[in-house]
């Protein structure tokens, strides 16, 4: 048995992958071939949430640097802050610049 695969409470067989339409959304869930029971695990409960901050995020935001005293800065698009809960005091950008690709990727730590 994978670590995905469950019994159904009632009927004790394996249940089997189905989708799952949620306001237009198809979820992936587990449902029993018998009493056609759906459950919903953590795990795909995970992979949902996932796919529903990916769905609120473009694909890719342009955006100016901004001259900040010194320094330059650049403003997060408020669904990416909140995707990334970068409003929550303890997260940490970490920035790789990478001259040869121009390109400066941020990690989140
Ligand atoms: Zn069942």
């Amino acid at each position: 048995m994978t670590p995905s695969e469950r019994l159904c409470i009632n009927c004790h067989v394996p249940m089997v992958k189905a989708a799952m339409n949620y306001k237009g959304l198809k979820f992936e869930a587990r449902q029993c071939p018998k009493c056609r029971e759906k459950i919903f695990t953590e795990e795909l409960t995970m992979k949902a949430i996932s796919q529903l901050e990916k769905n609120r995020l473009e694909p890719k935001y342009t955006k100016q640097p901004i001259k900040i005293g010194h320094s330059w800065g650049v403003t997060f698009p408020k669904e990416v802050a909140d995707v990334f809960h970068l409003g929550n005091g303890k997260t940490k950008l970490v920035m790789h610049p990478n001259v040869e690709k121009n390109r400066i990727e941020i990690v989140l730590e």
